[in-house]
């Protein structure tokens, strides 16, 4: 199958066998590796084969190979290394902490005293305000 490249993405050399890697899992559509910079034992990454960049540009229909894709891998983590949880994270943009420009899910096992943060507090917030954007984003969405 056809899909976007981009020749100066490090992804999509890894998708194409142009560089190497730690080969999951591999489909039409997708393809699961470890990730080189572990933040913790079995970080592993679910990749989309084509190259788009981020949330807002994939195609639904791939988007959710990916997330099928991060559940296997998911679950083969809890199975084999038996974390206390598992993050699954995707980051859109520098401004989110992307990276690596073509959209991708880190599947995090969690263990106890891990060093992974991911540090906002809850605190209430102000229900005029949440009504309010809620409004701006259902005209969007309408
Ligand atoms: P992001 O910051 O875009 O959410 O995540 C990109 C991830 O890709 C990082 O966790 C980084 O360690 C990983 N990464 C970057 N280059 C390579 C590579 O060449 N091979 C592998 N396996 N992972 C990579
Ligand atoms: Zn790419």
């Amino acid at each position: 199958m056809s899909h976007p490249t981009d020749g100066s993405c490090i992804f999509c050399k890894i998708v194409a066998g142009q560089l190497p890697c730690f080969k999951l899992f591999e489909d039409e559509t997708t393809i699961a590796f470890m990730d080189i910079n572990p933040v913790n034992p079995g970080h592993a990454l679910a990749v989309a084969k084509g190259h788009w960049p981020t949330v807002d540009v994939i195609p639904a229909d791939v988007l959710g190979d990916v997330a099928r894709t991060a559940q296997r891998v998911a679950k083969a983590a809890l199975a084999a290394l038996e974390p206390t949880g598992v993050n699954l994270l995707q980051s859109n943009g520098p401004g989110a902490g992307q990276s690596v420009p073509h959209l991708h899910v880190h599947i995090l096992p969690r263990y106890p005293d891990d060093k992974v943060r991911l540090n906002w507090v809850y605190e209430p917030g102000d229900k005029a305000e949440i009504a309010a954007i809620c409004e701006r984003l259902k005209a969007v969405l309408a």
